[in-house]
């Protein structure tokens, strides 16, 4: 507890998370929206922002992903060691869960920044002795179960996280609710204002007022949602709130997450401009703003560009802002850091697979979670095409990412992949390193040449990954969507794949086209231009799409305004 008293009188603002990517051994993320809480957090920690963080201690992990012998995904547990890594609070709260009182006692994680900042993570646990066996097993598994599990999980998130928060004693006057989640939260708030006598009215402009939201998916499926007779045995009622007002604000059929926060959140914002606009239009009548995200540059610039970086200016890593000063960097400097992490990206390919790449060709890199609409295998839509594109200019693909285990879709993506695979050998290596994470995308984000995205606009709701790959010099080579249609500049920072009104079903031979008629040919006869261009990356990209950036805007014009 004596850890916690030092963060207790600067807190006053709550970021709920179900997943955070803290480091790579604590497996509580599964990607993209963990690992921007966790660059969340470490920004937050670099300036010294009054942040508390709270999420699942997710004892069992996300996914642990083998490749099969048929190339298909084996599904493992990812189980960790909490107490490696995090102190044990004494201090439980109980949760009300079909009936039962469920007990959640947290583990206290300290995010340090270099520059001294700390921040506090609170990882919240049912593995208790006063738990039933059922309710020790509500904080294993990381998006796991049905879906009475993850409503129980997201009882335990937002109620239980909420509760624990009041009795450490923080005081907090701002909830940011990543995703919909922790949306249950609001109505553990408004259950708990302060005089029942005030009117309903001014009791939900009381929640409004302490909560903001941040959405991060156009997809469907993406959007949790339970039916109210689900909600009724689980989460109960009378407690909490009335099940007529539960509909109101839920939603009318079933309770919807998302429109449970979007009614009770003061502030709404999306994850890139083209994502507020699509949000616009999925709920029309909600105020929608953009904070764009960002990466954390001093988590994801390789050691070879960090040392570059800090020999031209100290500041970098408080300040990405600076890295505009990068354009001044030798040409061969940039190319020996950039072959520096391509060696790098060359073993790990090499010890996962058995595969040598070859460092002095170009290699595309196409890594993210695999799903349908991300469209993974967009590449291999003609693979006679791609042969001959590989004859006249030699280049190699590396692949990675994980299906979810229930995502049929992103699983045969995965199998249809491994077939491509062994039909292009040898002549066009690809190679997939299997179990995708925060270690691996380290290596793929700045040991690749080329950064390839092919979402289905406009699913992509910002991307975070071609974020990284540019502020190591990696040209983004992508569908126009997300954040990409911010940070694009046409054979300057990159390349888009259908630009104008081409159709989605037309991506696959304009990324045909432009591969072979303009990044391949650049890459092996204007290595010159080449080297420019990976300066224009990241001084124009790394100085703008970073997490200090990004902080100092939740800051500014989220949390105070
Ligand atoms: C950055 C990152 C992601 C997000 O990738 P997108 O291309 O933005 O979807 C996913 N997984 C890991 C491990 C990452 O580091």
């Amino acid at each position: 507890m004596d850890t916690l008293q030092q963060f207790l009188r600067h807190t006053s603002i709550a970021y709920f998370s179900m997943e955070i990517a803290l480091r790579p051994e604590m497996r509580t993320y599964s990607g993209g929206l963990g690992i921007l809480a966790g660059d969340c957090a470490r920004s937050s920690a670099d300036l010294d922002l009054p942040l508390v963080f709270v999420t699942l201690v997710s004892h069992e992990g996300y996914l642990r992903q083998e490749i099969g012998s048929a190339g298909e995904q084996v599904d493992h547990p990812d189980p960790w060691r909490v107490e490696d890594w995090a102190a044990q609070l004494d201090f439980m709260v109980a949760v009300d869960i079909e009936g039962r009182s469920v007990w959640v006692r947290p583990w206290l994680y300290v995010v340090s920044c270099p520059l001294g900042g700390r921040i506090p993570v609170l990882l919240l646990d049912t593995r208790l002795e006063q738990n039933c066996p059922e309710d020790r097993s509500i904080t294993d598994r990381l998006y796991g179960g049905d879906a009475a599990y993850r409503l129980k999980q997201e009882i335990v998130l937002g109620v239980g996280g909420a509760r624990i928060l009041e009795g450490l004693g923080f005081e907090i006057k701002k909830y940011h609710l990543n995703e919909g989640h922790a949306s249950l939260l609001t109505l553990h708030l408004l259950a708990t204002q302060t005089g029942m006598d005030v009117p309903l009215q001014g009791r939900l402009d009381k929640v409004r007022e302490a909560c903001v939201f941040t959405t991060h998916t156009p997809v469907e499926a993406g959007h949790d949602r339970f039916s109210y007779g689900e909600v009724a045995r689980i989460l109960g009622h009378g407690g909490l709130i009335d099940p007529d007002l539960l509909k109101q604000l839920g939603g009318k059929d079933e309770l919807n997450m998302t429109l449970l926060a979007l009614n009770l959140s003061r502030h709404v914002n999306g994850v890139a401009e083209v994502h507020a606009e699509t949000t616009r239009l999925m709920f029309p009548g909600y105020q929608v703003g953009a904070v764009t995200n960002g990466v954390h540059v001093p988590t994801w610039a390789h050691p070879s560009f960090a040392e570059l970086f800090q020999g031209i200016l100290s500041s970098w890593a408080h300040q990405p802002e600076r890295l505009t000063r990068c354009e001044q960097l030798p040409d061969e400097a940039i190319w020996n850091a950039h072959q520096r992490a391509k060696r790098d990206l060359v073993a790990a390919v090499a010890k996962a697979t058995g595969q040598m790449l070859d460092e002095e060709r170009p290699i595309i890199a196409f890594a993210r979670r695999m799903t349908g609409y991300k469209r993974p295998h967009l590449i291999f839509t003609d693979l006679d095409r791609l042969r001959e594109i590989n004859r006249r200019y030699p280049f190699q693909i590396v692949m990675g990412g994980k299906a979810h285990p229930r995502d049929q879709e992103g699983k045969v993506l995965i199998a249809e992949i491994h077939r491509h695979i062994r039909e292009l050998a040898p002549e066009l290596p690809v190679a997939f390193v299997p179990n995708y994470d925060m270690e691996l995308a380290r290596l793929f984000v700045s040991g690749a040449d080329v950064w390839l995205n092919t979402p289905m606009p406009p699913l992509e709701a910002s991307g975070t990954s071609g974020m990284k790959a540019a502020l190591n010099g990696v040209l983004n080579f992508s569908v126009l969507d997300g954040w990409w249609s911010e940070g694009w500049v046409e054979g300057v920072t990159g390349w888009a794949i259908g630009e104008g009104d081409r159709l989605a079903t037309e991506h696959a031979s304009d990324c045909l086209d432009k591969l072979e008629g303009t990044v391949l040919p650049l890459f092996y006869e204007n290595r010159p231009r080449w080297i420019w261009m990976m300066k224009q990356s990241i001084s124009k990209i790394g100085s703008y799409f970073n997490s200090q950036r990004m902080m100092r805007r939740y800051g500014s014009e989220v949390y105070l305004s």
